[in-house]
């Protein structure tokens, strides 16, 4: 694997709201990655966001300032040489980042958590956010002071301090503590010099390969002649394993398809079988597409299904190969605890919105347990047995999180 053209780590980003995640990432990126924010005003969709960089090292500089994800050394304005692709996952919204981060887990690889100089640590979301990497064990982090210009020195000591303090006994609590002038561009470099010296993700890529789709396309202009048409294209997180070019692959749930005439218009789910016809990262080709990254694959899939990411929360395997489509199940229900949330048990006919994998489902409640909810699913969905699967409850006419849960 060339390790410039697929992302070696998916990095999460982490922290209370205006705490300067989005600088950062684009700090590092150069790109922002909240574009999709207008889509969640309108309803509550669990998204990835991913924005990839690529660190170089200068080839005469040594020392965190020969790292950058610009064109040139900025000590030297000498060759900086590409070490590693990153991809930086974001997702807006405190109670969907929380979400998105329990639902794909399985694809984070490190965090970056960012607390800012400005506030008292911790705040509210910085605590929940602290749950999320305990629960989760997210070992592999760097700790981002923020905003520290603004505070000045001995501010910024004193709540250095206050940070060490929240951290202790927490699975972060040795992460390295980086204060940074995200504005400035100060101790960027220091964060990328420890991005590139983190530890690797050991990948799986002996298993049966598995992909959550994250974005679908349909590629083809407007007016594009018919016969001509591309097949839709899928943006995947492979979680493990390894897809060629020509594998057959199937997607579930797939798609829906309207049965019985007349007043009540039913649906069942068909799989989709499709062959791979070409795999990039947006820009290179690649030979195969492993974990790491958001991958680019082209099918023979209808671009119909495909475009304006209709096919958002497949899971991709080979023929035969994934769980069975459930239409009810039956899950653990772990609680959060959240201080801030005033929770009644779960009832008979609530709703529930669900996270798994890049899926975003809702759920209408049969059977409650102290420990366990029984419900039907709107759509049916295809849930790998040991994913964490997020779990949203309406209180006060939001969708907060909850808990999370697992199938048995
Ligand atoms: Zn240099």
């Amino acid at each position: 694997m060339d390790v410039t053209k697929q992302s070696v780590l998916n990095i999460g980003t982490l922290g209370h709201i205006d705490h300067g995640k989005t600088s950062l990432t684009r700090a590092i990126t150069h790109m922002w990655t909240d574009k999709h924010s207008e889509s969640i005003k309108r309803n509550m969709t669990i998204k990835l966001g991913y924005a990839d960089a690529i660190i170089k090292k200068c080839k005469n500089c040594d020392g965190p300032e020969s790292y950058t994800t610009g064109d040139k050394c900025v000590n030297c304005s000498g060759e900086a040489v590409p070490q590693l692709r990153i991809s930086m996952l974001d997702a807006p919204g405190h109670e969907t980042l929380m979400a998105t981060a329990i639902a794909g887990s399985s694809v984070i690889d490190a965090i970056l958590f960012v607390i800012s100089a400005t506030e008292p640590c911790p705040m509210q979301q910085t605590k929940e956010h602290l749950m999320i990497i305990n629960l989760l064990g997210l070992k592999n982090a760097i700790v981002v002071q923020s905003k520290v210009d603004i505070v000045g020195p001995e501010k910024a000591r004193q709540h250095y301090q206050q940070i060490k303090d929240f951290l202790k006994g927490s699975v972060i609590e040795h992460s390295p503590i980086v204060p940074v002038m995200t504005n400035q561009g100060i101790n960027v470099d220091v964060i990328l010099e420890m991005i590139a010296n983190m530890k690797r993700p050991e990948r799986d890529l002996g298993s049966e390969p598995l992909m959550y789709i994250v974005r679908s396309f349909d590629v083809n202009k407007p007016s594009s002649d018919v016969t001509r048409l591309s097949g839709g294209v899928l943006g995947g997180a492979v979680v493990r394993g390894r897809f060629k070019k020509g594998d057959e692959i199937e997607l579930r749930p797939g798609m829906a398809i309207q049965t019985g005439g007349g007043k009540v218009k039913k649906s069942t789910y068909k799989s989709i079988v499709t062959v791979i016809t070409d795999i990039s990262n947006g820009t290179d080709k690649l030979e195969e597409a492993t974990p790491g990254g958001l991958v680019g694959v082209s099918t023979e899939v209808d671009p119909a299904f495909a475009k304006a990411d209709g096919l958002v929360g497949n899971l991709v395997g080979h023929v035969g190969k994934l769980p069975e489509s459930l239409s009810t199940m039956t899950i653990s229900y772990h609680k959060l605890n959240r201080t801030d949330i005033q929770e009644q048990p779960i009832r008979e006919g609530e709703p529930l919105l669900l996270g798994a994998g890049t899926a975003t489902l809702i759920g209408y409640v049969t059977k409650a347990r102290k420990d366990t909810v029984e419900m039907e699913l709107k759509h049916p969905a295809c849930i790998e047995k040991s994913a964490k699967i997020a779990i949203m409850r309406n209180i006060g006419q939001r969708w907060r999180l909850t808990g999370y849960g697992t199938l048995p």
